[in-house]
């Protein structure tokens, strides 16, 4: 079996590891996705490679820049289905859904390349002689989950490269394979020596690499845990720019007169898409009490028809969760109804196919509401529910807020003054209308608030935390020496 390489300088290098790694194919355990290792002395060689490029790179212009990332878009064409197939195999995700997922990279290009570029243009204010303008950062590290182990990367690496960064790219040490394609498009596409290098690896990798004195910004998409992690590990790096994509425990909202059918579809894909391993996945569910026992019925016979089956070969809604400790801590989280304050409407738990990591989801009705309770306010990274009851819409926003992320919401509601009054009351980075808390758009910012995230938001606001303002004041008029001396220069003796 093929061990994968870290890519350096433009070379495929072994890695060397006396610490290799199996990775099973979650959806056929018995079955050996790839093998993979890591090498820490190979973290200063990838950064040495960034930095040096970077004087070139960030020189070369926007314009050039643009060309390489519209060569790369060709080779992510080129290798669309391998790229699918791979995401399928890695992540647990079904190939329809994997096929989305490798769509994403292109158009992610494409927008980063026009809209996105957009965000960062100099500027000159009136009336002023002078202007501002965005550089780049320096040599960035990039590291990113095994839930979108293609798009998350490229959300940063896109917007970094074109801004003039280099980059040392950390991928999720459970999703190898999918990077190691995605850098053959890299190579494909001709970038200069060291611009973008790959480092496999797990914690310990992603830890040197964060604290690399030469990497001036960490862009990271994963847990709350290691982004506090990461956090701390900097505190004595100030100058470093964190971008920190954290957690979600994602709340969507129904009101007496939303459509149910619409509602119940909407949840039905956002609890249980990728297994219920999205960030934006939603978790709880806060509806009227006028309408309560109708969602629920509809929701719980949706829940029931989720098929599951291997991402490769069967036509399945949902894939197995990513690993066995995932697995095991979802099944044991299905036995506890945290004391009894949750009362299960579907129960949860291991599928009858046990050849993979294969869940069947739960939902639960909260009886006594408790912020602590662990189905309640921890991501529980997999397809369980809460549904809660609320007399009033006042009832239904203190519920939705009172969770430690902040990332995604949706309110179901044919009231658009309603939903306008409720978003500006919800503490998330993202507020859907008749959508569920999957729902986003690369047109628009992506971020949390709270533990999800530090205030960087990625897609369209990507280009800001890729690059610094830089103010340029200009001379107000020709100098001379007259003039100088007339101001308070005519104080010197
Ligand atoms: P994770 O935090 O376990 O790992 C993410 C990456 O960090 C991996 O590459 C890992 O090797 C690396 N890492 C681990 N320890 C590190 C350390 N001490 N220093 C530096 N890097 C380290 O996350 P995961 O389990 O792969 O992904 C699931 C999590 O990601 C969930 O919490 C999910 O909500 C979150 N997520 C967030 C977003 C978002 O946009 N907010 C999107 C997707 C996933």
């Amino acid at each position: 079996m093929k061990i994968t390489k870290n890519y350096i300088d433009n070379t495929w290098i072994d890695i060397q590891s006396e610490h290799l790694w199996t990775r099973e194919n979650p959806s056929r355990i018995s079955e050996t996705a790839f093998i993979a290792g890591e090498n820490l002395s190979h973290v200063d060689r990838a950064v040495i490679a960034a930095k040096t490029a970077f004087p070139l790179w960030s020189k070369i212009g926007k314009e050039k820049r643009q060309h390489y990332l519209e060569k790369l878009k060709i080779e992510f064409q080129n290798k669309q289905s391998e790229l699918a197939e791979r995401i399928a195999i890695e992540a647990g995700k079904p190939l329809w859904e994997a096929t989305g997922e490798a769509k994403a990279l292109v158009a992610k290009i494409t927008i980063m390349c026009s809209e996105g570029a957009d965000m960062v243009k100099d500027v000159n204010p009136e009336n002023l002689s002078g202007r501002y303008r965005y550089r780049p950062v320096g040599a960035v590290a990039i590291l990113g989950p095994f839930n979108f182990p293609a798009h998350l990367l490229n959300g940063h690496i896109i917007p970094a490269l074109l801004h003039g960064n280099t980059v040392v790219v950390k991928p999720s040490e459970m999703t190898t394979g999918v990077m190691e394609l995605y850098f053959e498009c890299i190579e494909a596409a001709g970038f200069p020596k060291g611009v973008i290098n790959l480092l496999h690896g797990g914690g310990k990798t992603g830890a040197a690499l964060s604290v690399h004195k030469d990497i001036r910004g960490v862009f990271f998409t994963g847990s709350w845990h290691t982004g506090l992690a990461i956090r701390k590990a900097t505190i004595e790096m100030p100058f470093k720019i964190l971008a920190l994509e954290m957690g979600g425990k994602n709340t969507s909202l129904i009101l007496p007169n939303a459509n149910l059918d619409q509602a119940a579809h909407e949840i039905t894909l956002a609890s249980y898409l990728t297994t219920g391993q999205r960030c934006s996945a939603t978790s709880r569910v806060v509806i009227h009490d006028s309408v309560f026992d109708d969602f629920v019925e509809n929701f719980r016979s949706l829940s029931q028809r989720i098929t599951t089956g291997d991402t490769l070969t069967s036509d399945t809604f949902m894939g197995p969760l990513i690993n066995k400790a995932s697995y095991e801590n979802f099944i044991a989280a299905q036995k506890n109804n945290e004391g009894g304050k949750l009362k299960p409407i579907l129960v949860g738990g291991a599928a009858e196919d046990t050849r993979g990591y294969f869940v069947k989801p739960g939902i639960w009705e909260v009886k006594e509401f408790d912020p602590n309770g662990s189905h309640q306010a921890e991501e529980i990274f997999g397809p369980d529910v809460v549904l809660y009851r609320a007399k009033t819409d006042e009832e239904a926003v203190k519920i939705a807020n009172a969770t430690d992320y902040g990332l995604a919401m949706s309110i179901f509601t044919d009231d658009r003054e309603r939903f306008d009054g409720l978003a500006d009351l919800l503490e998330a980075g993202i507020v859907n209308l008749n959508r569920s808390t999957c729902g986003a758009s690369s047109r628009l910012p992506f971020g949390g608030v709270k533990k999800s995230g530090n205030g960087m938001p990625s897609a369209l606001f990507a280009p800001y935390y890729c690059t610094y303002p830089q103010a340029q004041l200009f001379e107000e008029a020709t100098w001379s020496e007259e003039k100088s001396i007339a101001g308070p220069l005519a104080k010197l003796s």
